[in-house]
């Protein structure tokens, strides 16, 4: 079985983040700055040493550069990547002093909210610098809560890769859904809504019997959720779902969710495509939320950004229909295509 390996770009560029005084120590990484400013958000999160924070800050600085490429945003690829304090810290004087950092990048980097970080972060970002999105949403303009476009997209995916494999809608076809928090639950709405049945699983037995009142759905237990008789399983809960031995028992033949880096190694995506499984590229489908907040630092309005997440669904199955002729995992077409979109210049709206 061959890895699918990606071609690293150009050289990593990073800014070591030390301010002993404010609680900061971590990384701004910077993949790729041929499409715009290096975007992507700042994460929060215990790690055992600045080696292991700077190695999480340029896995995901790539990842961001080959899902901004993708959705075809005016933006490079970077991440921030902050150790948390051990024990109380003071938080605005950690993102102030993060915001600092930010802003001698003078815009060759753009923060947004992630893990461990949240909108009241980014506010104290914004004293510093304008170079920041995820804040709160101003009436008519695009921003807030990125759920509901990340469930969005992932849904227009689904309906095309169904489409493709099956000939017909959602209707009828059981949908499997891994992890039912917001991008889970609002697309377990969507795909009721198209007439899907539901079978979900979470950790959390209230966000199951939540959404199971309001849409039907059955509940099944996390480590059964793979194996259950369904058309469509969409993995929305953490990375890495995607393992050996869930591959082995998918009974779905399609795998199209939310969730970041959902298969557990890069050999998976050649495990399903010999399975017969089409697998929609996870930074493919889940563009939804960078979608909004790219178009929240460009001032643009929801309605631009509906316009883009809609171009998913197409988006997703000219891979799969790519990846299907020529007998290659989706993944490594759209790592292809990502690459080559990479290396183009896009100018930002005035
Ligand atoms: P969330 O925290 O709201 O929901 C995650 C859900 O997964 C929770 O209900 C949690 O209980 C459940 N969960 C955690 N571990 C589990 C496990 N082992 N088995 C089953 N369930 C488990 O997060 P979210 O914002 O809905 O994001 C879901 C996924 O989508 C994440 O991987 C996230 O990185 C990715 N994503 C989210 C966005 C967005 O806009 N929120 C954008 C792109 C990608």
């Amino acid at each position: 079985m061959v890895a699918q390996t990606r071609r690293m770009m150009p050289p990593m560029e990073y800014v070591r983040l030390l301010d002993e005084s404010a609680g900061l120590d971590g990384v701004i990484a910077i993949h790729s700055t041929e499409r715009g400013p290096a975007a992507g958000g700042c994460r929060l999160w215990s790690y055992a040493d600045a080696g292991e924070a700077m190695a999480d800050a340029f896995r995901l600085a790539e990842g961001m550069s080959y899902k901004n490429a993708m959705a075809r945003l005016p933006f490079g690829g970077g991440k921030a990547v902050l150790r948390r304090p051990a024990g109380d810290f003071d938080r605005r004087a950690l993102f102030e002093a993060f915001g600092r950092a930010v802003a001698r990048l003078d815009g060759r980097y753009v923060t947004a909210e992630d893990v461990g970080t949240g909108i009241a972060d980014m506010e104290c970002v914004a004293r510093q610098t304008r170079h920041v999105a995820g804040r709160t949403a101003m009436p008519g303009l695009a921003g807030g809560d990125p759920s509901p476009w990340t469930a969005l997209g992932v849904f227009e995916a689904m309906k095309q890769a169904v489409e493709l494999r099956y000939g017909g809608t959602l209707s009828g076809l059981t949908v499997a859904v891994l992890g039912v928090g917001n991008v889970g639950a609002e697309l377990a709405r969507l795909a009721a809504g198209a007439g899907a049945r539901l079978v979900i699983a979470d950790i959390d037995p209230l966000r199951c019997a939540r959404l199971a009142g309001e849409t039907g759905a059955h509940i099944v237990a996390t480590d059964a959720i793979a194996g259950i008789d369904a058309q469509v399983f969409a993995p929305c809960a953490l990375g890495g779902a995607l393992d050996e031995a869930t591959v082995a028992t998918l009974q779905a033949r399609i795998v199209c969710g939310a969730a970041n880096n959902q298969l557990a190694s890069p050999c998976m995506a050649q495990a399903l495509t010999a399975r017969g499984i089409d697998y929609a590229p996870d930074y493919v489908v889940n563009a939804g939320g960078i979608i909004n907040v790219a178009a929240e630092y460009l001032g643009e309005s929801a309605d631009q950004v509906r316009g883009r997440v809609l171009e998913i669904g197409p988006r997703t199955r000219e891979i799969l229909e790519v990846a299907r002729r020529g007998g290659l995992a989706p993944s490594l077409v759209a790592d292809r295509m990502a690459e080559r979109l990479m290396m183009r210049r896009e100018s930002l709206p005035a």
